[in-house]
């Protein structure tokens, strides 16, 4: 989920270019970096890693300089990381080696079937380091380099083979002691390759030469674009060799991939937004993947069963959370009802406050940071009075993470921009799966099954949202009304409130979400024919109907009404706009209805020209209460 920069053929430059390649993945948020190195004629691949910032790394790198002890090599790999497996430590920092420290394993994303797989491996007398997933890496191809087919002078069939046995997510790559070559393999993670045109230019700094020839690899390209602007865009199951005179991409099977070089046209200079303008479009679109990330290994179809690293079967269930994450924990404490569970969310500030009684109750903090202090005093209250507490976080070794009793992780990877988009996404996934467990445990299977193919199909459903919006459209007719208006009722009612929070964040506009029932009973004297009110309507049930009596309501004030809908209801008809969504089951298509809001709220907020990124006064993790 982080950040990968390796190159060949940089010569004495070759830490200087990694160093630079990792300041240009500072972007992304992470907890640790690393590097390793390696040249001709060496038996062990140096690595250099620490937890914290890149300076962290840099002030050691400094001080070995000073002493002359730097490592050194022409074959080199970096790593950002961003914890999912272990907390943040100098031992989980990447790049991970094997027991002889002859190979060196940068990875972004998870290695599902790990625990196996270290299983295996320590039975045959590997020792384990760090916490993570990843170390298996290193260690499997130690054992494969022991088999008696393989030739030492040769690793890439031994890599290959592991590649194979892995399952899960993953961007990979290795780097092998005295070898001056580098291997590379995705699978559902971005890896690029960069290679260098004649004129390549140099890392900066006085020790650097300008380096024709080198190739690179890479999670993103702003970590190779000051040297290179051709690249090419590794697909899944490929396996990259790059070296020091060029590079090849070959497939599963081992045959030679045509690939094409394609010339970006970003600038050097360019902070990771990858082309979109704004941090919060680029993880809008990012969605797709973190939904992914969010449900693997959890969700297995064919068996009809989730399965989560928790295993909870709560009596009754208090949610408390703040801003978007207490939209998720509204979201979630529905979700916990239909499983036949009695749950209900709080504010995270006021249940500190003015504590509920906590009786049997399990109570989950929602927070994306799990640093947010109104729900670690939330959560340290319930702790007090002898609730069990379940920390549902984006953030491996927060606070939160630490000090509740279990941890359901979201797993979206670090989002920078302000606004919440694919946090809460992964919030609403994350929480679905957990009240299916539930809902498996009291043998609700008919539930279960259903559910389960709609969130196998969200990803999905949420690129098709992303491909065929007309969001931008309907952003710039409704730029500047007085107030905006969002309603949706059941699970669509958070989908309304956090509707209208993204629009106040970043357009700055007045907005409000509603209960579709509660309109009548007030906020119906604010409507006119300049306020629009975008009305959540999916399905063709009782609920939909209802939303669209509330529908009729505005609409005979003359409010512009924009539906968004999966078409069955024919609330369309009643409608000046449709926002379409796919049809899903109402517990998916919040997922998706939501997406639809994200994309008016940020087009609204472009048009105004925002700061969309940085929106005035708000942080992106609130540590005070
Ligand atoms: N799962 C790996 C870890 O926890 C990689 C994380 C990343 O993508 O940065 O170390």
């Amino acid at each position: 989920m982080c950040g990968i920069i390796a190159c060949v053929g940089r010569g004495d430059d070759t830490l200087d270019t990694l160093v630079h390649g990792l300041s240009k993945l500072d972007y992304r948020g992470y907890d640790s970096a690393g590097v390793a190195l390696t040249g001709s004629g060496d038996d062990t691949v140096e690595v250099v890693k620490r937890q914290g910032q890149l300076d962290a790394l840099r002030r050691v790198l400094e001080t070995a300089r000073a002493d002359g002890a730097e490592p050194r090599g022409t074959v080199g790999m970096a790593h950002t990381r961003w914890s999912t497996h272990g907390a943040p430590s100098d031992a989980n920092a990447h790049p991970h080696t094997d027991c002889t420290g002859r190979v060196a394993v940068v990875h972004n994303g998870i290695i599902e079937n790990y625990q196996a797989l270290r299983d295996e491996l320590a039975a045959n007398g590997h020792e384990f380091r760090s916490e993570t997933d990843t170390e298996v890496i290193p260690h499997l191809i130690e054992e494969l380099f022991d088999g008696p087919e393989y030739d030492p002078a040769d690793p890439e069939p031994a890599i290959r083979e592991a590649v194979a046995r892995l399952e899960g997510s993953f961007a990979v790559v290795v780097s092998v002691a005295g070898v001056e070559t580098l291997f590379g393999a995705r699978q559902d993670n971005p890896l690029v390759l960069g290679t260098s045109p004649r004129d390549a230019g140099s890392a900066g700094g006085e020790r650097s030469e300008p380096r024709a020839g080198a190739t690179y690899l890479a999670s993103d390209v702003p970590a190779f674009r000051a040297f290179t602007d051709r690249v090419v865009y590794l697909e899944n199951g490929e396996f990259a060799r790059i070296d020091a005179e060029g590079w090849t991409v070959t497939g599963t099977d081992g045959e030679v991939v045509q690939t094409s070089v394609e010339t970006v046209d970003w600038d050097p200079e360019d902070t990771g937004k990858s082309g979109y303008d704004h941090f919060m479009l680029k993880e809008i679109h990012e969605q797709p993947r973190a939904l992914r990330q969010c449900l693997q290994g959890r969700v297995d179809e064919m068996g009809g069963r989730v399965t989560l690293d928790v295993d909870v079967d709560p009596e009754r269930v208090q949610f408390v959370a703040c801003g978007t994450s207490y939209h998720a924990a509204l979201y979630g404490a529905e979700l916990f009802r239909q499983a036949g569970v009695p749950a209900q969310a709080f504010l995270a500030s006021e249940y500190a406050t003015s504590p509920p009684p906590v009786d049997d109750a399990l109570v989950i903090g929602v927070t994306q940071s799990g640093e947010t202090a109104d729900t670690l005093s939330a959560l340290r209250e319930a702790r007090s009075r002898g609730a069990r507490t379940l920390a549902c976080t984006n953030t491996v070794g927060s606070t939160a993470a630490r000090e509740c009793d279990d941890v359901l992780y979201i797993r979206s990877g670090p989002e920078i921009g302000v606004a919440a988009t694919k946090t809460f996404a992964a919030q609403q996934t994350a929480l679905n799966a957990l009240a299916l467990s539930v809902a498996q445990e009291r043998r609700r299977a008919g539930d279960v099954r259903d559910s389960l193919s709609a969130l196998r199909e969200l990803p999905g459903d949420v690129q098709a949202v992303l491909d065929e919006s007309n969001a931008e459209a309907l952003a710039e007719e409704f730029v500047g009304a007085p107030s905006y208006f969002f309603i949706g009722r059941g699970v669509h009612f958070p989908v309304a409130l956090e509707g209208a929070l993204k629009l106040k964040e970043i357009s700055y506009g007045h907005a409000e979400g509603f209960a579709s029932g509660e309109l009548k009973h007030g906020p119906l004297a604010l409507v006119t024919d300049e306020t629009p009110v975008f009305a959540v309507v999916t399905g063709d049930g009782p609920l939909a109907t209802k939303t669209i009596g509330n529908v009729k309501e505005v609409e005979s004030r003359d409010a512009p009404v924009v539906a968004v809908t999966d078409g069955r209801s024919k609330v369309e008809r009643y409608a000046d706009h449709v926002l379409e969504i796919p049809e899903a089951p109402p517990r998916t298509a919040a997922v998706l209805a939501n997406v639809q809001l994200q994309l008016v709220a940020y087009h609204v907020a472009d048009r105004l020209g925002r700061p969309i990124d940085k929106p005035r006064n708000l942080a992106k993790s609130v540590t005070v209460e």
